[in-house]
């Protein structure tokens, strides 16, 4: 049997650990040709030695003087720039799990090369919108989502032609779903890193606290299949067992449930649903008894409420709200806001964004680094 050749980058990442576990289940299947990661080199060598791969990236310049460590076995790009040339023509799959935006450059040039692309980084989506997928026709690059919400979208209407009316995405509520409002201004970085379900990368976990994740996931919707705002709802779902649903003109919803696991998205990419039988969990519904729905509390969570204003401006909006949003939470992360300032602050700052440049319809790759420039220069954080 051919192998497939796989390239991941941000492996040393949670969505990388969860594609390297399928690689470990099924050794025979898979060869890695290259693994990257911005700093943590240590992990990246062990994870090169363990799955015999040749080629490694890392990007932070912090240990560009540290590739000495790296065997003379291994060819190492010691730039993020330099990851693109990891990818050679027998390549047959990409994994983009590098998280944020900082991966944007490497995701466009990657968009040309006629790959399948399993694309877990969702600001990049949000951020490059038409930009990317038009790339991607262009150069016949099958983009598939591994974002758990997106894939089951992507499965459900794969597996079922009908036109649908709408999507409905599920959202745990992560760690401040019933938590007071009047005690969200003492939100530390540990309880907001504490998601109860999934365990995550720091930005996307952040993200989830707030519900912004939502929010991005929203957009990433529209995005990936072609959706106007009022066709992408949202609600909370706290077991996590539903993923999404389509629902159809005739009042029917069809949903796809599992185990919340990664693997089960990122092995939909390499297998079909009906010759993968290597998961690490089985959905029991006896097991698991209550399923539950609520609606999402706009007064603990505005970033919803603020995500669709966004989809309805939309434009240069989408890329402002994320960006402002990467650049709030690293804010939080270090120190200098509260938790509460991240979408307050995201509000005043897309206002004040907007009112000093004009939103542009069909914004190109030059309008989203543009506006993102003018962003790094006039951030209010108060
Ligand atoms: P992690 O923070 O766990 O991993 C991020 C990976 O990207 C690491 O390998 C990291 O390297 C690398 N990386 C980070 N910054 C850079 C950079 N500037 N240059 C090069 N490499 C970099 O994130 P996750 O795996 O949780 O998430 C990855 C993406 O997938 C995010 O966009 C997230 O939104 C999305 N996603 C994640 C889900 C999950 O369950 N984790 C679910 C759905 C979507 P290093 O280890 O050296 O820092
Ligand atoms: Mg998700």
């Amino acid at each position: 049997m051919k192998k497939i050749n796989l390239v991941i980058f941000g492996a040393t990442g949670s969505i990388g650990q969860s594609t390297l576990a399928i690689v470990k289940k099924n050794p025979k299947l898979f060869n890695i040709e290259g693994v990257t990661c911005n700093s943590n080199i240590k992990k990246l060598i062990k994870i090169a030695k363990e799955f015999n791969i040749k080629k490694v990236g890392f990007n932070s310049q912090k240990i560009k003087n540290k590739s000495e460590k790296i065997s003379s076995r291994l060819k190492a790009y010691d730039n993020i720039k330099q990851f693109q040339e990891i990818i050679t023509p027998k390549t047959d799959f990409i994994i983009f799990a590098i998280s944020g935006l900082e991966g944007m450059n490497l995701l466009l040039q990657i968009v040309c090369l006629g790959k399948k692309i399993g694309i877990a980084n969702k600001e990049c989506i949000i951020s490059l919108g038409k930009n990317l997928f038009n790339l991607a026709n262009k150069y016949n690059t099958e983009i598939i989502p591994l974002d758990s919400e997106h894939n089951a979208i992507y499965h459900l209407s794969k597996y079922n032609n009908y036109t649908f009316n709408s999507v409905t995405i599920t959202a745990t509520g992560g760690p401040f779903r019933s938590l007071k409002l009047s005690k969200f201004k003492d939100i530390t970085i540990k309880d907001a890193l504490k998601h109860p379900v999934w365990k995550m990368g720091k930005k996307i976990s952040i993200d989830s606290a707030t519900m912004m994740n939502k929010a991005l996931e929203l957009i990433e919707a529209t995005s990936f299949f072609d959706l106007s705002p009022e066709k992408v709802n949202a609600i909370i779902h706290p077991q996590a067992i539903v993923h999404a649903m389509i629902n159809y003109n005739n009042g029917s919803t069809t949903a796809l449930l599992s185990q919340p696991s990664m693997q089960i998205p990122i092995a939909s990419l390499f297998f079909e649903f009906e010759t993968y039988s290597k998961v690490n969990k089985v959905l029991d519904l006896k097991k698991i008894k209550n399923l539950e729905f609520y609606d999402i509390d706009n007064k603990r969570f505005p970033a919803i409420k603020l995500g669709y204003e966004v989809m309805n401006e939309g434009g240069l909006f989408p890329n402002t709200f994320n960006y402002i949003n990467e650049l709030l939470v690293n804010k939080f992360l270090n120190g200098s806001i509260k938790f509460t300032d991240i979408i307050s602050l995201n509000r005043i700052n897309l206002d004040k964004t907007f009112n000093k440049n004009s939103n542009i319809a069909n914004p190109n790759i030059n309008d989203i680094n543009n506006i993102n420039c003018w962003i790094d220069k006039n951030l209010f954080i108060g």
